[in-house]
């Protein structure tokens, strides 16, 4: 007896305009992916896409339809009827259309109301069994799919969930660094360790990987100096929470900008050549990374006086000295030691660690 078996490959039309594709194959030009954290209403939806359509750069409407929400909340997003606003700002503004799918059930719907790109977020690409599920569910339908690193800063739980949805038969997989949980106190929402796309980048050169900058920050300030500097790192584009009024946003209010702030910091970003062909562009790149780097000393300045004040609390409660001599002449001449290794000016390591250290005494006084 001979059995058939019928295979329904889900439909799945990729939607004229911008060749994603083609992006995939030679990631030539950023790609920034844009639109609120959540979709709430028709009204928002289609007032945040008409601002974005004003920007040449966004050629993706990102919009969460469903909400992975950290703790139980009222609003776990607005769910299928969301949809249809996505389906008409993509007719109305021409843009591909991307959402988040956590569950078999999200594929179904995704895909029937012709979404055009998935990503799986943060949160799903942690549990093996539900990018197997999904990666099952979308086996025979080929659609772009963007993969979130794992919340925790694990290189083969992002690399494991790529290899699922290769394995089901997806060939335009991306990847999307959206910063990793950290219990330190970090000036980030999910602390950016650069070192694991990075080590992506090297185990599978063919993926291309961009930078979700609004769950990297959580907050706005923050947005321009990290998007720079993941230009840096050679990100191929950006995913960018927008919204049209994004002090009134239903979720990641903190985060959320306006098209036309999106549009500001856009231009503000120095793109660098791969082929430097002029000496300014040389002194540019060089002056962006002593930026970068002056940010990191700063920020681990504030860092050390935290612990500073921490250790002065320590030192109040007990009853010893702020000062402390002995330690004090310890680690000036460890640091002399280590930064002669290092090639750098003893007398200067000195001045530097002596200011540090009298902020940090000031601070514990
Ligand atoms: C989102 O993009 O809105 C989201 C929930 O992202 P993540 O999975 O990175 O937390
Ligand atoms: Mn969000």
């Amino acid at each position: 007896m001979t059995h058939f078996i019928f295979i329904f490959a889900k439909k799945y039309e990729m939607s004229e305009g911008f060749d994603i594709r083609k992006w995939f194959k030679n990631p030539e030009d950023l790609l920034v992916i844009s639109g609120p954290c959540s979709v709430e209403s028709r009204k928002q939806l289609i007032a945040t896409a008409e601002g974005l359509s004003k920007i040449q750069e966004v050629k993706v409407l990102r919009g969460g339809i469903w909400k992975p929400r950290t703790r139980p909340e009222p609003f776990e997003g607005i769910g299928e009827e969301g949809l249809k606003w996505m389906q008409e700002a993509k007719e109305r503004f021409g843009f591909l259309t991307m959402t988040e799918v956590a569950v078999p059930e999200h594929v179904d719907l995704a895909l029937r109301y012709g979404i055009d790109i998935l990503w799986l977020g943060a949160r799903t690409v942690v549990n093996p069994f539900s990018v197997q599920e999904l990666a099952d569910c979308l086996r025979g339908c080929d659609i772009p799919v963007f993969v979130k690193n794992p919340i925790a800063p694990d290189v083969k739980l992002w690399l494991g969930a790529i290899e699922r949805l290769a394995g089901a038969g997806m060939t335009c997989i991306g990847a999307i660094h959206r910063g990793f949980s950290s219990y330190d106190e970090t000036p980030y929402r999910n602390t950016p360790l650069w070192e694991i796309p990075i080590e992506l980048k090297r185990l599978r050169p063919d993926i291309q990987i961009i930078t979700d900058i609004s769950h990297i920050c959580g907050c706005r300030e923050l947005l321009q100096e990290v998007a720079q500097k993941a230009l840096d790192f050679e990100t191929r584009g950006f995913m960018v929470e927008t919204h049209c009024n994004p002090d009134m946003a239903l979720t990641d209010a903190n985060q959320q900008i306006k098209p036309e702030t999106l549009k500001k910091a856009l231009d503000n970003l120095i793109i660098k050549k791969k082929n430097v062909d002029t000496d300014e562009f040389v002194l540019q790149n060089l002056r962006k990374d002593i930026d970068v780097i002056d940010d990191e000393i700063l920020n681990l300045i504030a860092k050390r006086m935290n612990v500073s004040e921490k250790i002065g609390d320590f030192k109040k409660k007990h009853k010893v000295t702020v000062l402390q001599m002995d330690r004090w002449k310890t680690i000036l001449e460890d640091h002399i030691n280590k930064g002669a290794a290092l090639g750098l000016n003893e007398e200067s390591v000195k001045q530097i660690f002596e200011i540090i250290h009298k902020e940090s005494i000031d601070r514990q006084l």
